[in-house]
């Protein structure tokens, strides 16, 4: 009679923090410890715990109509696709889903049927690149490019593909200057796989999980324009990018460019139900028919669940009323966590908005990563000193060495600050 917690094993001395309540930016224990979330749950609370309007949402709507199937449809769905639209600024139609990974099988799923609908039955390929992350799920899994999370559960379904990632602190691409040679692996890729046998690209605004990897300017543009050249669709997975996190509504919104579909999860209810959305521009999904063998074939039993889309339009209300896009922008956590750069382990100090990563290195000329360890070591003095940040896990290419901070969107003066100054006595005392 024991919680299986995910990432681990049989270990009968396991003590886990039992979190008890919320409030703001705070969790506390079951010991009465508070802590700062400075990783929003996962990314997950990005307008802050304690949030009685949204459990006010949340009851009204259990109390009107609990729950009912999008085989059919309810208002909540209805409301909450249009308000999706607006903030995407474009016209697409939405399905909704339970997780990340789920929204993102969706995307693989339409995406190649679409291409069959048009035709083009050859293009099934999926693309990503190394370092992202994109779920759990077989397909969700094949397309993640972290690989030690794959071991012991291959074969995963083939036609999944990866290029090198737009890493500007690790580039082997470009010499004497980016240009954008990272994106120029996409379209190689293509071109060596046939384009023709391409179903879409799959990519994260910013590299999120894998290490607060931010793109140089005008990647992701480059990518579009790739994918729009080949025939391929662009997927932009805002899981963790999508709901102000870096500073704007969605992360893509930051390069111009208009995704053929964009996955979301995590903080679309503010975390407090499970729903992830996967939008498709309008011209996709006329190519579905209404019937037969035409139609998408994917049902699920609680996706776009009508209190989980009560909450998320009332999470959209508190977005938009407290600007908390805008504030993320300008409380620009990276710029305050600079001051790092002045220990000599700390290699870069990246992000945007609130969500950055800071890369620890053994020195700054080598730029040879710490191992695994020292970042686990970093993570649990913050936590010792009631700081709760993360850290990536690359082990499959000894890259696990970068510290994760997101804190809600709702953090003050004081907590950020807290976050910086536990950031550096850890790293201090570690390295
Ligand atoms: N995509 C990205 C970018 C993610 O960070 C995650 C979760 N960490 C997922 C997809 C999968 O989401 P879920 O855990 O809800 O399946």
């Amino acid at each position: 009679m024991s919680v299986w917690h995910p990432m681990s094993g049989y270990d009968p001395q396991a003590r886990r923090t039992v979190m008890v309540s919320g409030e703001g930016c705070w969790v506390t224990d079951d010991t009465g410890r508070r802590y700062l979330d400075a990783k929003s749950g996962l990314w997950c609370v990005n307008a802050g715990y304690g949030r009685d309007e949204l459990a006010d949402a949340a009851r009204d709507q259990l109390r009107t109509l609990p729950y009912y199937p999008l085989t059919d449809s309810h208002l909540p769905a209805q409301r909450l696709a249009a308000r999706l639209g607006e903030w995407l600024g474009e016209d697409y139609v939405f399905f909704f889903s339970n997780s990340g990974s789920e929204a993102n099988e969706v995307a693989f799923k339409i995406a190649r049927q679409y291409h069959q609908q048009c035709g083009e039955p050859y293009r099934q390929k999926i693309v990503s690149s190394y370092r992202a992350y994109h779920g759990q799920t077989p397909g969700a899994l094949a397309a993640t490019g972290q690989n030690q999370r794959k071991l012991g559960y291959e074969p995963l379904p083939a036609g999944f593909l990866h290029v090198a990632p737009p890493d500007p602190y690790r580039c082997h691409l470009c010499e004497g200057g980016c240009t954008l040679r990272c994106a120029g692996e996409v379209e190689r890729v293509l071109r060596f796989e046939l384009p023709e046998t391409v179903a879409a690209v799959i990519a994260e605004p910013v590299i999120s999980g894998g290490g607060v990897i931010v793109p140089p300017a005008g990647y992701l543009a480059a990518v579009a324009a790739i994918c729009a050249r080949s025939g391929a669709l662009l997927i932009v997975d805002e899981a963790v990018c999508g709901f102000g996190r870096t500073g704007r509504r969605f992360g893509h919104q930051h390069s111009g460019i208009v995704p053929d579909i964009v996955t979301m999860a995590k903080a679309v209810a503010n975390g407090y139900f499970p729903i992830a959305v996967t939008a498709v521009r309008r011209e996709i999904h006329e190519r579905f028919a209404a019937t037969g063998q035409g139609r998408l074939r994917h049902i699920n039993t609680f996706g776009g669940h009508p209190a989980a889309c009560a909450v998320a339009l009332r999470t959209m209300d508190i977005m938009d009323g407290e600007d908390l896009p805008a504030r993320a922008a300008g409380n620009a956590l990276a710029r305050r966590l600079k001051p790092l750069l002045a220990l000599p382990q700390v290699g870069e100090v990246r992000g945007l908005g609130l969500l950055a990563g800071v890369e620890l290195v053994e020195d700054r000329v080598s730029r040879r990563p710490v191992a695994a360890d020292v970042t686990r070591r970093v993570v649990a003095a913050c936590r010792e000193r009631g700081v709760i940040v993360g850290m990536n896990a690359n082990t499959a290419a000894g890259l696990s060495n970068v510290v994760m901070a997101g804190p809600p969107l709702v953090a003050g003066e004081e907590e950020l600050d807290l976050l910086a100054t536990t950031l550096e006595e850890a790293i201090r005392e570690v390295l």
